[in-house]
């Protein structure tokens, strides 16, 4: 997911409610995730605190400014939160999963 103007992500957050958000624990640390935000799965994963349920939803979605569905840690996200990109397949799957319009390829 990625926050900019004109981006479809600040309304959109399929893919912070479709998928778990894990990384590697330091992971967390290094880059500054405040830690009610990141629940542990493993002795050495972590993820997004609410990405593990059986109905996924980040705590920080919606909680940054820009847009009803913004990041509210944008600058700290982790690295799968990075390698999503609007219109690849896991943005599409996302987006049809909550009954989404695909998009027309990248931005
Ligand atoms: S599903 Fe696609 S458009 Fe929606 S927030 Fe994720 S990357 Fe952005
Ligand atoms: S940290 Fe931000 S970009 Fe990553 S899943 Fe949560 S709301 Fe989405």
């Amino acid at each position: 997911m990625s926050n900019q103007a004109d981006n479809p992500c600040l309304s959109c957050g399929a893919c912070c409610m479709t998928y778990r958000v894990s990384f590697y624990w330091a992971e967390a640390d290094e880059r500054g995730l405040p830690s009610s935000m990141v629940e542990h799965v493993t002795p050495h994963i972590s993820c997004m605190a609410g990405t593990n349920a059986s109905s996924p939803r980040c705590v920080a979605l919606g909680a940054g400014t820009g847009g009803p569905m913004a990041c509210g840690v944008y600058q700290q996200r982790p690295g799968p939160c990075r390698e999503v990109q609007p219109g690849d397949d896991k943005c599409q799957r996302a987006r049809a999963r909550h009954g989404l319009a695909p998009l027309d390829g990248a931005i």
